[in-house]
């Protein structure tokens, strides 16, 4: 059944959050009207029941697939496992996925799909049919393939699902030549790419690490410059939050005070090892106990910690009217998508809390997903062809210089001379570019127009005004 997420002091619905959004930065555009909503709907929504069947029963599922913007294509965005998924929400997921795109110069258009079950209570076959059937339903009514749809990730699923996915439609269109580029996010011995699993934490680290380049800006909000000692809570230690405290902690010399799960929190003001939490949830199943951290019953907790940055990384609409005013971090940095409502934002704001908006600092699994898509179309991995030249250049250089200097060049700087970039440097390399260029954009239109709310208006400007020259220039609209 759909659910209307309302709560008695706001309406929590997250296809109305992104619409109120979308509506606030609009106003400071001049775009006409007809193409300001061409650019907001969705464009078409699939939405199915279908039946698998375990043993001698039949269990219905109810699945979507929603299809926000065609002004780029394919069409791109995660498929969802989640008991609590609803049309409505996979709609505003879509759109997201949309501005996300625009925002990083991802040529794509954006989608999500979505199963509604708990993924935890099925076993490894079940899931399987569920998946392959879902995907069934997707090939028939042309809603997945390399040109037009492509899913990837998200909550609930992961390399393991898009591999289903992926030998499900390679069964359907047998020689396809184009076949892997259908899905994103596979294992990398199954046509998937390298640092793609991490790619959403690494996004987050990169974005974060950038925003604290300008020192102004870090030093308007109270806080010292530099990433180095701050203190750093995290809601969610999925693969998004597991990867974000790790690189956060171990490359940046952030202290991970505070992390919280589905079923509670654990407050270390010293910092968590996160190498060492991750062993324990292996054996213990749980992050809760964790030695040397107080553990606390709810998992909200971690949100209202005393603490420098707020990473929430789980679900929608975690930090809302009831708790916003509870929040103590300086800097909300949005590693999920919508965690905080819009009652929230007003909040934070006027408390003067800086807020990374979703639709950029999320970007970096879509970004990855891109590098991957068309390195199947490429039908060969990043760095194979210049690899041995870049060596070989490097080692000339390096002969070149001491020859002529007399003098030996340090050992480490000829490690960096005398080297071929491979795949995970690439990819790293090509991610990093990304979120610099694309905060650098939305900075500069936040600065240059100085009455913006927020970054997250900032962000908004730059998606409608790349989708609306797009679709300038499909001549669509005047
Ligand atoms: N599910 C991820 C997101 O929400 C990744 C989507 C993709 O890689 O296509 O951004």
């Amino acid at each position: 059944m759909p659910r209307r997420r309302l709560s008695k002091l706001e309406d929590l619905d997250l296809n109305n959050i992104v619409s109120a959004q979308f509506d606030e930065a609009a106003a400071f555009l001049n775009y006409p009207r007809g193409l300001l909503e061409e650019i907001k709907c969705c464009d078409n929504v699939f939405a199915v029941n279908f039946p698998v069947r375990f043993g001698n029963r039949y269990h219905i599922f109810q699945g979507w697939r929603a299809e926000h913007s065609h002004h780029r294509k394919p069409l791109k965005g995660g498929i969802r496992f989640n008991p609590m998924v609803d049309q409505s929400e996979i709609i505003a997921l879509a759109a997201l996925m949309t501005y996300k795109c625009a925002i990083v110069d991802v040529p794509f258009g954006g989608s999500k799909g979505g199963v509604a079950l708990d993924p935890a209570t099925y076993n490894d076959t079940e899931l399987e049919k569920i998946t392959r059937r879902y995907t069934a339903e997707l090939i028939r009514k042309g809603f997945i393939g390399p040109g037009i749809n492509v899913p990837a990730p998200d909550m609930g699923t992961g390399e393991r699902e898009m591999a289903w996915i992926f030998d499900t439609y390679d069964a359907f269109y047998p020689g396809g030549i184009d076949n892997l580029a259908c899905v994103t996010g596979k294992p990398v011995t199954q046509g998937g790419i390298r640092g793609r699993k991490e790619a959403t934490g690494r996004g987050v680290q990169y974005g974060i690490r950038h925003f604290f380049y300008y020192t102004e800006d870090i030093k308007t909000l109270g806080l010292s410059p530099g990433l180095e000692g701050k203190r750093v809570s995290l809601q969610g230690f999925g693969n998004v939050g597991a990867h974000c405290a790790r690189f956060l902690s171990q490359e940046d010399d952030c202290r991970i005070v505070a992390l919280s799960e589905r079923d509670g929190a654990i407050i270390k003001p010293e910092g968590i090892d996160i190498e060492a939490l991750a062993r324990h949830r292996n054996e213990t199943g749980s992050i809760r106990d964790f030695p040397g951290a107080q553990t606390v019953a709810d998992p909200k907790a971690a949100l209202e910690v005393d603490c420098d940055i707020l990473i929430p990384a789980a679900l929608e609409n975690q930090i809302t009217a009831a708790n916003a005013n509870r929040v103590r971090a300086r800097i909300v940095a949005e590693a999920a998508n919508g965690p905080v409502s819009r009652e929230a934002e007003k909040i934070l704001l006027k408390k003067g809390v800086a807020i990374i908006p979703d639709i950029y600092l999320n970007a970096g699994g879509v970004t990855v997903s891109y590098f991957e898509w068309s390195k199947n179309l490429a039908h060969m991995r990043y760095g194979r062809l210049q690899h041995r030249l870049e060596r070989m250049r490097g080692q000339e250089i390096v002969e070149f210089l001491e020859t002529t200097t007399g003098s030996q060049i340090p050992h480490r700087t000829q490690q960096v001379l005398v080297h071929g970039a491979d795949e995970i440097e690439l990819v790293n390399s090509g991610l990093e570019g990304t979120m610099v260029d694309a905060y650098e954009q939305i900075r500069m239109v936040f600065k240059r127009r100085r009455r913006l709310p927020s970054l997250r208006t900032a962000a908004y400007i730059v998606a409608i005004d790349k989708i609306a020259t797009a679709y300038r220039e499909l001549g669509i609209f005047p």
